[in-house]
């Protein structure tokens, strides 16, 4: 078989390399091959690379990605071979019934492995491009060309004037950061506090202040990026290194807490001694500890969105004071293609902007590196974006 495309490749925990891999191929009616312009390395990325979502055998990493249409399946009408478009990270079939109500992420028709009980290692939701055989074992994009199946509802146009920095984010995070927000039905005025500084976190922030926040809070322990909470995502910080996160929240909201917590962290959270040993008594992968401070920092009858990745189910989780504080929880993976199409105007209306969380552009040779790099966060990294061509 002739091994020409270059592509990051996934071989075990720790180990992500810049290889020669087949060019893909339509399979389907109904797919397009994207040549990759820019495609981005995902705080989700991390999990596999540190193993925490399991991977037995190679596979091309890469859920945030854009390009130019190389090759077009028969049954795509509105895409042409040229068109530069930005793709949704879960692959969505667009007529099940989970696709009809706007939940991409939940489509039964991608993913070999679907089922209602969201079990351990079998019965996920939607296919995610390049995020193990458990989410349908799809090649990734981060790689100079990729199969986009469903093109019929997944792909973007992009306006031409647009460079991909001002775009690549609508593929995930933006619209993660701005369903974090969308499920706690703000009214104005509402505290906001996010957990999480990371690049998912910030876009959080940017999306409470346009969906009408009075006040956001952003947590963390690393300085840079709670410097880039303040400057990109205006919020006032909290080192949780530094103070009780919980205290100072309810000092600055008169004892209350916040009406929404969006935790934008997940279950690579700082973890005890004991935690690790229930870990390996209760079957359990990382930590739930961000969400644990989450139902505390919320008020009594307030919203915890969880955009954070959990992959197991956890023994100590504070269903008691779930209860107790009547606390409504949201969570999972963002349905992307519902919010894509007013997110991408807002953006064309520069009423955002998302490129300013970049901190690294390498080619995409050197994906070893930036895997590293991003994960270590060494050299104040908060976003890497790779160049494949
Ligand atoms: P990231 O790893 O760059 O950011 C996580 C941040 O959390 C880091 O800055 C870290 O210092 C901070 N942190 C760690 N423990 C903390 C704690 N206890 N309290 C507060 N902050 C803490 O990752 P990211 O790219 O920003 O992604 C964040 C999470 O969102 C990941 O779990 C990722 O998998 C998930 N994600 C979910 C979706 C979705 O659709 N739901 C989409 C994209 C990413
Ligand atoms: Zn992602």
């Amino acid at each position: 078989m002739l091994l020409s495309m270059k592509a990051a490749v996934f071989h075990r925990p720790k180990k992500i390399t810049c290889d020669h891999v087949p060019d893909p191929r339509i399979e389907n009616s109904s797919d397009i091959i994207l040549k990759v312009t820019s495609t981005a390395i995902c705080g989700s990325d991390l999990h596999i690379y540190n193993g925490l979502i399991p991977q037995i055998r190679p596979m091309v990493m890469g859920h945030e990605f854009m390009g130019v249409v190389e090759e077009v399946g028969s049954e795509i009408r509105h895409l042409k071979r040229g068109d530069r478009v930005v793709v949704p990270f879960p692959i969505a079939c667009g007529h099940c019934y989970f696709c009809e109500h706007q939940l991409s992420p939940h489509c039964e028709n991608s993913n070999l492995n679907y089922g209602p009980e969201g079990a351990l290692l079998t019965q996920k939701g939607a296919a995610l491009f390049g995020y193990t055989d458990i989410y349908g074992g799809y090649s990734g994009g981060q790689a100079q060309y990729v199969r986009v199946p469903y093109a019929h509802f997944g792909p973007r146009k992009i306006q031409s004037h647009m460079k991909d920095e001002e775009v690549l984010f609508l593929t995930d995070i933006f619209p993660t950061g701005w369903s974090a927000v969308d499920w706690g039905e703000l009214k104005g005025g509402e505290t906001v506090v996010v957990l999480g500084a990371g690049p998912v976190g910030i876009m959080a922030m940017k999306s409470a202040w346009i969906q009408g926040a009075g006040r956001v809070i952003g947590i963390d322990s690393l300085p840079y990026r709670l410097e880039r909470a303040r400057k990109s995502g205006k919020a006032e910080t909290i080192n949780f290194h530094e103070v009780d996160p919980v205290e100072s929240v309810r000092e600055m909201t008169r004892g209350y807490g916040a009406d929404l917590v969006i935790d934008a962290v997940g279950m690579e959270a700082e973890k005890s001694l004991f935690e690790k040993a229930a870990n390996l008594v209760h079957l359990q992968m990382g930590s739930i500890n961000a969400f644990r401070t989450a139902v505390s920092l919320v008020r009594r009858g307030g919203t915890i969105s969880v955009v954070g990745v959990y992959g197991t189910n956890y023994d100590n989780f504070p269903f008691g004071q779930v209860f107790d504080k009547g606390i409504k929880l949201r969570g999972g993976q963002a349905p992307v293609h519902r919010y894509i199409d007013e997110l991408m105007n807002l953006v064309k209306d520069k009423k955002v902007f998302l490129d300013d969380i970049i901190t690294h552009t390498l080619p995409l040779s050197r994906v070893a590196e930036a895997y590293h790099l991003f994960n270590s966060k060494e050299d104040d990294c908060l976003k890497v974006v790779l160049k494949p061509h």
